[in-house]
């Protein structure tokens, strides 16, 4: 929890209301899984990185900009990156986000392990906070499919771990978890876990007024946060 505070903190400082990536501790304070990463502000620094975390697949590399919500959509998430490229890509991420707007805040790129998508199901775990009824966790089907497939469902925070368990059960595509069609299952119980733990974290700080992992990578291993973000009072 002390963790989670010197983040909320430091984007105090920095007076910005809205957090993306840099915001991922938040999540590891509460025991919520990330993949390895690391947000640098030169290429030399990205290569160093990247040396460290790529393996075959490369690495990822995301652009960090409060004024930029929608990283892929500006070309601002490269995926498979290779050490050799990494320097040339970090050039080219920060002249796609100037491109997009000139006078963007650009914190740096964050250089993510590359995670093993085969078997692996994008979904979305998050909060929004609702002036009737207090906050709202949310859970469905993830990355592109959320606004697609429009598969979620809420409960009022916090919830417990049948409610969590619940709201799992509930979507659509809870077959599509649970190894319909020869696939493998994904760890649903990681999935029941991280619901919990967010739900804990947004309890702990009602400073959080909306939070969003998605994806949130389910595979037959277990779970992890790729993305993040909220906005803060
Ligand atoms: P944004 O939502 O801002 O566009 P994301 O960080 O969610 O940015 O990345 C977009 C997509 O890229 C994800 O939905 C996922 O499919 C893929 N991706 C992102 N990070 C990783 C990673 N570490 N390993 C594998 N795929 C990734
Ligand atoms: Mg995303």
């Amino acid at each position: 929890r002390e963790r989670a505070r010197e983040v909320l903190e430091a984007a105090e400082r920095r007076n910005t209301s809205r957090l993306g990536v840099e915001a991922m501790d938040l999540l590891s304070a509460y025991g919520i899984p990330t993949p390895a990463g690391e947000i640098v502000d030169s290429p030399g620094d990205a290569e160093a990185v990247a040396e460290r975390l790529a393996d075959g697949e490369g690495v990822v590399m995301k652009i960090v900009s409060p004024d930029i919500l929608h990283k892929s959509d500006i070309g601002g998430v490269e995926v498979g990156v290779q050490p050799s490229e990494v320097a040339d890509t970090y050039e080219d991420l920060v002249v796609r986000a100037r491109n997009y707007q000139s006078d963007a805040k650009i914190l740096g790129v964050q250089v993510q392990e590359m995670l093993d998508m085969d078997g692996a199901t994008e979904t979305i775990a998050g909060m929004n906070r609702d002036p009737q009824f207090g906050p709202l966790m949310l859970f469905g089907l993830g990355g592109i499919f959320v606004e697609v497939l429009e598969d979620t469902t809420v409960r009022v925070a916090p919830v417990s771990e049948p409610e969590a368990q619940n709201m799992v059960d509930d979507i659509e595509s809870a077959p599509l978890l649970r190894g319909a069609r020869g696939r493998e299952a994904v760890d649903e119980a990681g999935i029941v876990e991280t619901i919990q733990r967010l739900s804990q974290l947004v309890t702990d700080f009602p400073a959080i007024l909306e939070l969003d992992i998605n994806p949130l990578v389910a595979t037959p291993d277990g779970v992890s946060a790729v993305d993040v973000r909220l906005t803060i009072d």
